[in-house]
């Protein structure tokens, strides 16, 4: 079963791909994504890998806009997915990358976004990792995944509705501008900051540590990047990485969001961001989404945010090999 259905009471879709359950158990000590393993080729830096399980596919059935869902509706989830190899080198965390690497792997990211955007199935592009087994990674080989979606997804929809609004009612002013002015303005939640690209803790952060980067020119989606914007993007990336794995001492678990606007509606009001959700909630808990959080959508949080941004200032931005 490779289907969307329609979740009547959320108003979302659920992806249903069945045959992700019989994925092969993979032979012990091998990784499909070292040079040697047949499926990469033998040299590369950094590598963009077609999702052998996909949940979106160029093969399945296509996502029909005009559906007006009902209570059992269905459609296809037409799309991609695809798994960007940030390394060769199999035991390497992203903390570890290079700045220039971390440019390589935003170069593929744009590529990709650039070839769905030409693409009439493809909504939304929605750049991602998942890293450390917290967040149920069991293959340490530094990666992250690219889900080229036919719709926009719920979270993404909300943040357009809150960015419209916002706009409509403040003369057209952009919501994220106008957050990031005001926190450069206080201060206190501002972790790291370049050029182009400013680091800190959300006022309201859900998540332990949770960090965003903001643009400091409002751009909508990578393909708006100048050359400079990129190289100030993978600099910060790296601090945060580095900051990342030195507040325990340990490989961080997180999940990484790259958010750009919808690729087909120009009217959406939306700027480019990057948002870090880690799973730590001290060096030795971890935090669960449990029922509160997920049963009925509260978070609760138990670190304050100015507190935190503070314990991430005074982390070290390098690692002991800088
Ligand atoms: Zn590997
Ligand atoms: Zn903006």
């Amino acid at each position: 079963m490779h289907q969307l259905r329609w979740h009547a009471l959320l108003k979302q879709w659920v992806v249903f791909s069945t045959d992700r359950q019989n994925r092969p158990q993979m032979p012990v000590n091998w990784c499909p994504f070292d040079p040697g393993s047949g499926k990469v080729p033998e040299h590369y830096d950094v590598y963009l890998y077609p999702n052998d399980f996909p949940g979106f596919s160029p093969l399945a059935d296509p996502f029909d806009p005009s559906a007006q869902p009902g209570l059992f509706d269905t459609t296809g989830p037409r799309g991609a997915c695809d798994v960007i190899l940030y390394s060769p080198e199999h035991t390497l965390p992203p903390s570890k990358l290079t700045v220039e690497n971390w440019r390589k792997v935003i170069d593929l990211w744009t590529q990709r976004t650039r070839e769905h955007s030409l693409n009439p199935d493809i909504a939304l592009v929605a750049v991602f990792e998942n890293c450390g087994e917290a967040v149920g990674v069991t293959m340490p080989h530094p990666h992250g995944q690219i889900y080229a979606m036919p719709f926009l997804s719920p979270i993404v929809e909300k943040e357009v509705a809150a960015a419209n609004g916002y706009a409509e009612d403040h003369n057209g002013a952009c919501i994220f501008c106008d957050l990031l002015c005001q926190e450069l303005e206080q201060q206190v939640r501002i972790v790291a900051a370049n050029e182009h690209f400013v680091a800190f803790v959300p006022y309201a952060a859900r998540f332990p540590a949770e960090m965003a980067i903001y643009a400091r020119r409002h751009i909508r989606t990578l393909l708006d990047f100048t050359e400079e914007e990129k190289a100030g993007l993978a600099a910060i990336m790296s601090v945060v990485r580095k900051k990342y794995d030195n507040l325990y001492g340990f490989l961080l678990p997180l999940m990484m969001a790259v958010k750009q606007a919808p690729l087909k509606d120009a009217s959406a009001h939306y700027h480019f961001h990057v948002q870090f959700l880690p799973l730590q909630r001290s060096e030795t808990k971890l935090k669960y989404l449990a029922t509160i959080e997920t049963g009925y959508g509260t978070f609760l949080a138990d670190t304050a945010p100015e507190e935190m941004a503070k314990k991430l200032r005074a982390c070290s931005p390098k690692t002991e090999e800088d």
